[in-house]
């Protein structure tokens, strides 16, 4: 409740605002005309040539003239060049077969664009790019090629791609990536020279914003080449207000920080400058979306401020304030006893600048139940870039600004989204404290309509969808069947930019938004999943019961029975009429892991203890769920076998080895528990564990 006041409302600012809404979007450049580089003979077969811009091979770079027609009503505008193609290809030494159209635009001048990718003996060949610039009458006006031929390699590679793979990824974000696809191509570097055989390792970072296509030549195994696919745009700027208080009409106080130049000695600056850029990271690899407005404006950050209020001045606030040219985070240093500096928090930083999100798409009206989502959207996308950022999800991802409120006493948060009435004693008693049920909603007029005491409803149905579970108090009985953060969020974060969420979106319309992100996103069960949330949360109704069915589900591997070595993978498969939300995993009845998409796959822990353990699956759909259980052995001393060994069968440590006691009993038995030494018997199950390796590396 303490980032109260999200922005400074004025005349001002809303006139602001309102010319900011109607600038007249920049006109685009019509192709200003490139210098002239050189004009070489015309190209034989056009028509008409006006224009030749040769590279430093000899062949041509760019040609413009006459050079072909097409029907300028043809639908199919790749094959209705068909004709024109093989003289264009010639101009550039290639044949017209190696050229394959991927991509037609058109403009808003009329013109039309044609990409044609460079094949050749079957390769792609990067860097190989040629577009046709057609008019609007159907002139093909021009053509701009880095495609060429003279390519004379033998595609036949002397590095293998393990070794291709190793060498990107040891040469790519330190070594913390994954590997997201793989090709063999011919390579035009983007340094120029002569092409290679290269091989096309597609890495994504792990920790970082990395989306690299790292080429190594085929035959001397060297990194030849980098495409990163995300581009280092973040902008930040960090400025100290010197005890000032927002809207800064002017400069707001020295430069502490610009990009690449973080602040040195100032801590609070620091963190503020970081978490911008975890923010800015978050959004970018999860959402794909440049700063707040996707079009990566700048993000500035003012650190010691000072907020006004009717109850005058405090330092315990954060604010996103936009309406004052270029938007700006602002926060204050805190009074170290309810808060610390608030820039420390990321949690803060990702909500103040989701709010510049909202503004920029939604513009969820701050008040009212507008205003309650618009504050719901800040902490559930804090909720997200904090998972994000940790790579873990744990109590402290459902609470908010729980880094920096009253510093003197940790565990505590300014809200909960997982039981939002936790804050309530923060409160005046006239307000309560954060609501988690819509029949229970403020209706005051304080909190602008109460944007941040009932923003508590929103943040619960999200937590609900994402974790799954019951109402923390009760409120409604059903249980909400959780899809997981990744899921949730990336259907809020839907609805609020793709045009589902609008000015004045109440509750009930954003659970029919989020549903229908939902059946944009995914599929019948996670809408399930969404309207069952909402309801929790007193929201509309639950869907009808017209999931009946439950899933099936069975444990394929490891089988009933069997013997495994600690740390085994357990293979589970589910299936379900409507759609299976998760399947969840436990070993002895303790939880070991949760998979949101098949395969449905675990790992049990390493330190498992010998013995027999029970494997519980557990499949949910949105409304039922259904179990399948096995038995497996651990092998170890004293270990009983289950089931009893047959006849002819011994039982060694828990594992059933053909014979019989060693003490000659023809009866066969359990030799761990037979009279046999110790010697005998761990000499056996050496034996026993012997046969179970030959047996599994059979089998795989
Ligand atoms: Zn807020």
């Amino acid at each position: 409740m303490r980032i109260r006041s999200r922005h400074v409302v004025s005349g001002t600012g809303l006139a602001a605002l309102l010319a900011v809404g109607c600038a007249a979007p920049e006109d685009a450049v019509p192709g200003a005309a490139a210098a002239r580089v050189a004009v070489a003979p015309t190209p034989g077969s056009f028509a008409r040539v006006d224009r030749v811009v040769v590279a430093d091979d000899g062949l041509p770079s760019f040609v413009r003239g006459d050079l072909g027609r097409i029907d300028p009503r043809a639908q199919d505008v790749p094959a209705a060049l068909g004709g024109v193609i093989p003289n264009i290809a010639a101009a550039f030494r290639m044949r017209a077969e190696d050229l394959i159209a991927y991509d037609v635009s058109r403009d808003e001048l009329g013109m039309t664009h044609v990409r044609y990718q460079q094949h050749k003996q079957g390769l792609r060949v990067v860097g190989g790019d040629l577009v046709v610039h057609l008019d609007a009458d159907g002139l093909v006006s021009a053509v701009t090629s880095t495609a060429r031929d003279g390519i004379d390699l033998d595609p036949i590679p002397t590095v293998d791609l393990d070794r291709a793979i190793a060498t990107a990824s040891a040469a790519t974000a330190g070594g913390a990536v994954t590997v997201h696809g793989s090709d063999l191509v011919y390579l035009f570097a983007s340094s120029g020279g002569a092409p290679y055989l290269a091989w096309e390792i597609e890495l994504v970072g792990t920790r970082e914003v990395v989306y690299d296509r790292v080429y190594v030549d085929a035959r001397s195994g060297a990194v030849v080449d980098r495409h990163p696919d995300v581009f280092p745009i973040k902008n930040r700027e960090v400025f100290d207000a010197q005890g000032r208080s927002p809207p800064f009409l002017s400069s707001p106080g020295p430069r502490l920080a610009t990009e690449g130049s973080p602040p040195a000695t100032d801590v609070t600056a620091r963190a503020a400058y970081d978490n911008t850029g975890i923010t800015y990271d978050c959004y970018k690899m999860k959402y794909n979306r440049d700063s707040y407005d996707n079009a990566g404006a700048k993000l500035t950050s003012v650190v010691h401020a000072v907020f006004q209020s009717q109850q005058g001045s405090t330092p315990n606030n954060a604010a996103w304030i936009g309406q004052f040219g270029p938007g700006m985070m602002v926060y204050g240093d805190g009074d170290g006893n309810l808060m610390g500096p608030l820039a420390r928090a990321l949690d803060v930083t990702a909500h103040e600048l989701t709010h510049a999100v909202t503004s920029s798409t939604a513009r969820l009206a701050y008040q009212n139940e507008s205003g309650a989502m618009n504050e719901a959207m800040s902490d559930i996308m804090a909720s997200v870039c904090e998972a994000w950022s940790e790579g873990a999800i744990n109590l402290q991802t459902w609470q908010v600004g729980e880094d920096v409120f009253t510093p003197a006493a940790p565990g505590d948060a300014m809200r909960y989204m997982y039981s939002p009435t936790l804050d309530s004693n923060l409160y005046p008693p006239e307000l309560g404290g954060s609501r988690d049920f819509y029949a229970d909603r403020y209706l005051g007029s304080q909190d602008n309509g109460g944007v941040h005491l009932n923003s508590g409803i929103a943040n619960l149905a999200f937590y609900l969808l994402s974790e799954g579970g019951l109402h923390p108090r009760q409120r409604v009985t059903f249980r909400v069947n959780g899809i997981g953060i990744e899921k949730a969020g990336a259907i809020f974060q839907r609805a609020l930019t793709q045009g589902y969420f609008t000015s004045n979106t109440n509750f009930a319309q954003a659970r029919t938004a989020t549903e229908e992100a939902a059946r944009n996103l995914y599929g019948a069960a996670e809408v399930t999943a969404v309207s069952t949330a909402w309801a929790a949360v007193g929201v509309g109704q639950p869907p009808v019961a017209n999931d009946t069915t439950p899933p099936t589900v069975a444990i394929t591997s490891p089988a009933d029975g069997a013997s495994v070595t600690a740390g085994f993978a357990v293979d589970v498969t589910a299936t379900d009429d409507q759609g299976v939300l998760r399947v969840e995993l436990a070993v002895d009845g303790a939880l070991v892991g949760t998979d949101n998409s098949p395969p449905y796959q675990f790992t049990t822990a390493a330190d498992l203890a010998a013995g027999q353990h029970t494997l519980t699956a557990t499949a949910y759909d949105a409304a039922n769920q259904a179990t399948a259980t096995t038995t497996v052995t651990i092998p170890g001393p004293g270990v009983e076998c289950v089931p009893a060994c047959g006849d002819g069968e011994t039982c060694t440590d828990g594992v059933c080895v053909p014979g019989n006691p060693a003490d000659g009993d023809e009866t066969g038995g359990c030799l761990g528990c037979s009279t046999g030494g110790p010697d005998s018997a761990s000499a056996l199950a050496l034996g026993a564990v012997g046969l179970l390796l030959a047996r599994r590396r059979r089998r795989a």
